[in-house]
C-alpha cells in the first residue's frame, strides 16, 4: 500500500561498531557478530587492524583531556581491533542498548558488556552513540568503496536455488 515519506523507516541507517582488543584476545569476535546479525541488522563493512595513534586521537578527540586518556591509547593500540559498519533501522539506538553502559558495571546482563565486561577500561566493543556521531567516524575507519551495498537474499531469486 500506499506509504508517505514520514512513515517509512530509514533502514539505511549506520553505525561504527568495534570490537576492542581485549574482545579480539579473548576470542569474543564471532560472538559479538552473531548479536547484532541475530537481530536483523547487516553487516556491510568488515576489517581488522592494528589501529594507529594518529587514527585513535581523532575517535577519541572528545577525550583528550580526559586523565584516563593515554592508558586508553596504551588499551586501543595493544593488538589488533576488528572494525564493522552495521546498517538497518534505529542501528545507532539500538546496537548501544544491545552494547551496555559504558562502565560493565553499570551494564545490564544481555548486553555486550554486561555479559563479556568487567571494568570500564576494559569494555570489549564500540558503538556509535548519535546518528551523526556514526557518519563522522565511519569515514574516518572506512574508505568509500570498503563499504557494501549487498541486497539481502529475502528479496533474490538465489534464496530459493
Ligand atoms: N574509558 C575509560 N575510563 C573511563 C571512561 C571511558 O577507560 O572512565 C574508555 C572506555 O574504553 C570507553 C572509552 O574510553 O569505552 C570511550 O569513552 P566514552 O565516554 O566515549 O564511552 P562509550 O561511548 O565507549 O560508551
Amino acid at each position: 500500500g500506499h506509504r508517505s515519506a514520514s512513515s517509512s523507516p530509514d533502514i539505511r541507517e549506520r553505525t561504527l561498531i568495534a570490537v576492542k582488543p581485549d574482545g579480539v584476545q579473548r576470542r569474543l569476535v564471532g560472538k559479538v557478530i552473531q548479536r547484532f546479525e541475530q537481530r536483523g541488522f547487516k553487516l556491510v563493512g568488515l576489517k581488522m587492524l592494528q589501529v594507529s595513534e594518529d587514527i585513535l586521537a581523532q575517535h577519541y578527540s572528545h577525550l583528550r583531556a580526559k586523565p584516563f586518556y593515554p592508558d586508553l591509547v596504551d588499551y586501543m593500540t595493544s593488538g589488533p581491533v576488528v572494525i564493522m559498519v552495521w546498517e538497518g533501522y534505529n542501528v545507532v539506538q539500538s546496537t548501544r542498548s544491545m552494547v551496555g553502559h559504558t562502565n560493565p558495571v553499570e551494564a545490564p546482563p544481555g548486553t555486550v558488556r554486561g555479559d563479556f565486561g568487567l571494568h570500564v577500561s576494559r569494555n570489549v566493543v564500540h558503538a556509535s552513540d548519535s546518528v551523526e556521531g556514526a557518519k563522522g567516524e565511519i569515514q574516518l575507519w572506512f574508505q568509500r568503496q570498503e563499504i557494501l551495498n549487498w541486497e539481502s537474499c529475502d528479496q533474490a531469486i538465489s534464496c530459493e536455488l
